[in-house]
């Protein structure tokens, strides 16, 4: 391998993200379970989520305004507006919630630090994965910091032509078969998959991967026995 730069995804690889919203999903489902089984809330709520994707992108902002058109439509538009600010402040408190570093990352980027470019390639909303990144106390160790709207073949491209290496040269890490493998190695990268114990229904992908440039680790800090 001839790798110069490792670029790592952020939620789920560099700290703790699903979980968060797994939890908020739940409180959102316990508030309304006046209206619905708790399965039926879920299903609608993932639904709208999805739904929404293409509209809203990524981030909690737009999960925060999914919550509330469920609740809207689950109670047939009877929904108290108190009801309301409580799916607010749950939004508001996943905005908020600490960042806890999965286990092996600082030991990682402290011994690839100089030895490669360190990249972030996050999607998700802006504002939200600065300020992450920033309560993180990860930032001095990154070059630079990607906030893709979609991670596809066309945004690592650019991603590559920006930081001006070959495909072959980007070694991309992250929890995501779907947005951290696939696009990196139909553009000629290399990635490694580390699993997060819960994957969110929209990046599971339902086909095995086999591929000469293609890793699966299942803690971070076993890249370091290959870089
Ligand atoms: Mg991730």
């Amino acid at each position: 391998m001839s790798i110069k730069v490792v670029a790592l995804d952020a939620d789920d690889t560099l700290w703790v993200n699903e979980s968060y919203f797994r939890k908020t999903e739940e409180a959102f489902c316990q508030l309304l379970e006046g209206y619905a089984s708790m399965h039926n809330l879920e299903r609608e709520l993932v639904r709208t989520e999805l739904d929404n994707l293409p509209l809203y992108g990524y981030g909690v902002k737009g999960f925060m305004l999914s919550m509330i058109e469920s609740a809207t439509r689950i109670s047939a538009g009877t929904v108290s507006a108190e009801t309301i600010d409580k799916i607010i402040e749950l939004g508001k408190k996943l905005l908020n919630e600490p960042i806890e570093l999965l286990d092996g990352v600082e030991e990682v980027l402290r011994s690839l630090q100089g030895k490669y470019r360190l990249v972030v390639a996050t999607k998700g909303d802006l504002l939200d994965q600065e300020r992450k990144l920033k309560k993180s106390g990860l930032s001095h160790y990154f070059h630079h910091i990607e906030i893709m709207s979609e991670k596809d073949d066309a945004n690592y491209l650019k991603l590559i032509r920006h930081l001006d290496i070959k495909p072959e040269e980007l070694l991309m890490v992250g929890n995501s078969l779907k947005s951290d493998v696939v696009p990196v190695l139909n553009i000629g990268g290399h990635a490694v998959h580390v699993p997060y114990h819960i994957t969110w229904v929209h990046e599971q992908i339902n086909h095995t991967i086999e591929h000469e440039n293609f890793r699966v680790v299942e803690r971070i800090d076993q890249i370091l026995a290959f870089l």
